[in-house]
């Protein structure tokens, strides 16, 4: 980096606070070696930051040789912001702060299909925040369904009954706040990159089994959207002909198998289950050891990994995470999962490791808070317009 940027410091400013929120506390010679600035730039710029109230000293660190270094780390309560996880028939709302923490959480019925879904969304977001608008950052909103940028937030979801439904216009002129608007399972993956498991790797995937089948990637610390906010899609890819319905409209995807509605077709069709019976009485089935709930979940372990192998092929991540709400009856899948990945991969990527994030309702929404409370730390403009916005409000400006 060159030091001239600090004159406009934002750069510079912004650089510091990506490497203090991605890898934690850094002392003020290990913030100027990784980010090639001169000691007396670093002094300065992190003098403004605590004077902001958004950066303080904390303990002092041992160092090879010479005098212990003081560690420089994110005010935790700097910020915070909330995040919706919107689904068809609920919503979702959690208050988080800067490092993480959940302050508040709630959930609320929703009808996403009703003439007045937006105007409900607005007075449950409206009570939820309340009298804590003291240094929110912003809101961010995530839906089962794609959305092309995250700062316009037009979401495109079947699951929702929405096309080109202006979500985050709608929002932004509503609340008066920052508003950001992204794919479930992206926002889950910039959760994870935060706070979770993805924090210590540079590229990891997120699988998600549940109502549908997500999947999301990090590659060197950034969240792959695609040219259409579309990367990751591999729940709709067809993989046979004349398959089952699927709810995107083509018959024959992935998710239309192992999705939960696939999965209760699947028992139904084995005699299994009868009409009104679903996936919990599967699970049931499958727990105490019935074998053809146990095939049901084998079957769809081996085609989830079918599914992804030639994506986790093309990606090599360090580690693959499994997570959503099926993951109730991962057990059940976990075994012809990792075998059928095992022999779909190439021999020298076998080993990638899978683990299984044990699974609670509000991640999904404590995602949504992540991809707020990620701007400032996000040099790649994935937050577009509203990153600058987000900065002024942690800078206080
Ligand atoms: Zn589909």
């Amino acid at each position: 980096m060159n030091d001239e940027d600090v004159g406009g410091s934002d750069f510079t400013r912004m650089a510091i606070l990506d490497l203090l929120g991605r890898d934690g506390p850094a002392s003020r010679a290990t913030i100027a070696r990784d980010l090639d600035l001169s000691p007396a730039t670093v002094s300065q710029v992190t003098r403004r930051l605590i004077h902001q109230g958004v950066v303080e000293p904390l303990y002092f660190a041992p160092s090879e040789g010479g005098r212990p270094g003081q560690l420089l780390g994110l005010v935790a309560d700097a910020g915070h912001a909330v995040g919706v996880k919107l689904a068809a028939d609920h919503l979702i709302l959690v208050d988080v702060r800067l490092d993480g923490h959940v302050l508040d959480t709630t959930t609320e019925n929703f009808d996403a299909l009703a003439a007045d879904a937006i105007p409900r969304l607005l007075a449950s977001l409206g009570a939820f925040v309340g009298t804590n608008a003291t240094r929110l950052l912003g809101v961010g909103v995530c839906v089962p369904g794609v959305v092309e940028h995250p700062d316009v937030g037009d979401v495109d979801a079947e699951v929702l009954g929405w096309s080109r439904m202006p979500l985050g216009r709608e929002l932004r002129q509503a609340i008066g706040v920052p508003v950001l608007i992204e794919n479930d399972v992206k926002a889950l993956a910039v959760a994870e990159r935060l706070y979770g498991r993805g924090r210590s790797r540079r590229s990891f995937v997120v699988v998600t089994v549940g109502r549908g089948v997500g999947f999301a990637c990090v590659n060197n610390g950034v969240l792959e959207r695609g040219s259409h906010g579309g990367a990751g899609e591999v729940g709709h890819v067809v993989v046979s002909n004349n398959g089952p319905q699927c709810a995107c409209g083509q018959r024959g995807c992935l998710e239309a198998y192992i999705g939960s509605d696939g999965l209760v077709a699947a028992a139904r069709e084995a005699g299994l289950l009868k009409a009104g019976q679903g996936l919990d009485r599967l699970t049931g089935l499958a727990d105490r050891g019935d074998p053809g709930a146990r095939q049901v979940f084998a079957r769809a372990g081996q085609r989830l990994a079918y599914g992804i192998a030639p994506v986790i092929a093309a990606l090599d991540p360090e580690v693959l995470l499994v997570a959503g709400e099926g993951t109730a009856s991962w057990p059940h899948w976990d075994t012809a999962f990792r075998s059928s990945l095992t022999r779909r991969l190439p021999g020298w990527m076998r080993g990638t490791p899978v683990e299984v994030d044990p699974w609670d309702e509000s991640s999904w929404a404590r995602g949504a808070a992540a991809i707020v409370l990620a701007t400032p730390f996000d040099r790649n403009g994935l937050a577009g317009q509203q990153r600058l916005q987000v900065l002024a409000r942690l800078h206080g400006d």
